[in-house]
């Protein structure tokens, strides 16, 4: 009989919640154009409109400010096509979305923690060719480490630049306001975190510059052309409905627990730094990550290797070249992400299959704690 899954790769895509699956399920027969303006139109511009209602009121900014998008990778080519790449300077660690949108970017560099260097910040925005668009994300997709995006924006606000950020990793996780944050546009994502594939959204500060990165109808208020995909967005609705950041705490006290199962030679990426709780990059040492994800799905554990994938060749990770660990210890890299329906015994699951790969490396003499 085959080994039940267990799902630890939810930085990847999060298993969509029953709740979200349902209403998707309930308007998802009927032609939902929220454009046309016959009854079946205006049933799905409400399913539209009310859920933009609802994000706002979640986010803390205007139902306007808000731009349904087909990903969130979308919404972060649609801010990044709005500056040329020479007026842009993008954190080293950002997402492929951000970083391959244009080629020429200057980079923010990182601590050796995966936090970006504010002060390398300051005296950047403080010479001469100052950039018009900053973008740091919230929280980082392969080691979780948060970003101090509010010091970012202060920085920003004293040379009058703008400040865009991808909180794809934190929605629904951690208290995300808007308008607090200062930010001028901000990328969202839904199915990192149980919500649906297909459906992604950007904040855009009323007044911020924009120009529709895909043209034709008026979709979005001239925005986004596109019909909108209406049971995503009816399964948004749902996700909004449920959401309870008490459950993050839940996650991290489990996440916790395997990093305290660990022996000290397996070393976390960002360990001295906060970071969101549903995500660890682990490093074992002398064993490469294809061995490791091989062996672990034999056991039934889905967790990733948090760099691209290209044609089945594992790039060395961005990500931590950026908070300079070596390409050797960067591809004995895995990261682990649980979310809503992680449960103790899977958290038990990976540790012992993943102890087991390491005391067969080194000997169980070897393991220190
Ligand atoms: N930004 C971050 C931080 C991500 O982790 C991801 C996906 O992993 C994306 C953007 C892109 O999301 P999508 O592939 O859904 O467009």
């Amino acid at each position: 009989m085959a080994k039940p899954t267990i799902y630890l790769d939810y930085n990847a895509t999060a298993p969509p919640r029953p709740a979200v699956v349902e209403a998707m399920q309930g308007v998802m027969a009927e032609p939902l154009n929220a454009s046309s303006a016959h009854q079946a139109g205006r049933r799905a511009k409400k399913i539209v409109e009310d859920t933009r209602r609802s994000l706002a009121a979640f986010l803390n900014c205007w139902p306007q400010e808000i731009i349904w998008c087909g990903s969130a990778s979308e919404a972060n080519n649609s801010v990044i096509n709005l500056f040329e790449p020479g007026n842009i300077l993008v954190s080293g660690i950002e997402h492929s979305s951000i970083i391959h949108a244009a080629s020429g970017f200057e980079r923010i560099p990182v601590t050796p923690d995966g936090v970006v260097d504010l002060a390398w910040l300051e005296v950047r925005l403080a010479a001469p060719n100052k950039p018009k668009l900053i973008s740091v994300m919230v929280a980082n997709n392969e080691t979780g480490v948060l970003q101090p995006i509010q010091e970012v924006v202060a920085l920003a606000r004293v040379h009058g630049v703008l400040v865009h950020t991808d909180a794809v990793q934190a929605v629904g996780k951690l208290p995300l306001d808007f308008t607090t944050l200062g930010v001028d546009y901000m990328t969202l994502s839904f199915h990192k975190n149980g919500g649906p594939v297909g459906i992604a959204a950007l904040v855009a500060k009323n007044g911020a510059p924009y120009i529709p990165y895909i043209r034709g109808g008026g979709q979005e208020f001239n925005r986004r052309a596109g019909t909108e995909n209406v049971a995503a967005i009816a399964g948004v609705a749902a996700l909004l409905d449920g959401w309870s950041l008490d459950e993050m705490a839940r996650v991290s006290d489990l996440m916790q627990g395997i990093e305290a199962a660990l022996p000290s030679q397996i070393t976390m990426a960002g360990q001295r730094v906060p970071r969101i709780g549903n995500t660890v990059c682990l490093i074992m040492p002398g064993i490469g990550q294809e061995v490791q994800l091989m062996r672990l799905d034999l056991a039934g554990i889905c967790v990733s290797a948090g760099s691209a994938c290209t044609s089945g060749k594992i790039e060395p990770s961005h990500v931590l070249r950026a908070m300079g660990v070596s390409d050797d210890l960067a591809a004995s890299s895995i990261r682990v992400s649980a979310g809503w329906s992680t449960q103790k015994a899977d958290c038990d699951a990976f540790v012992k299959e993943y102890l087991a790969l390491f005391t067969k490396q080194v000997g169980s003499d070897k393991i220190a704690t």
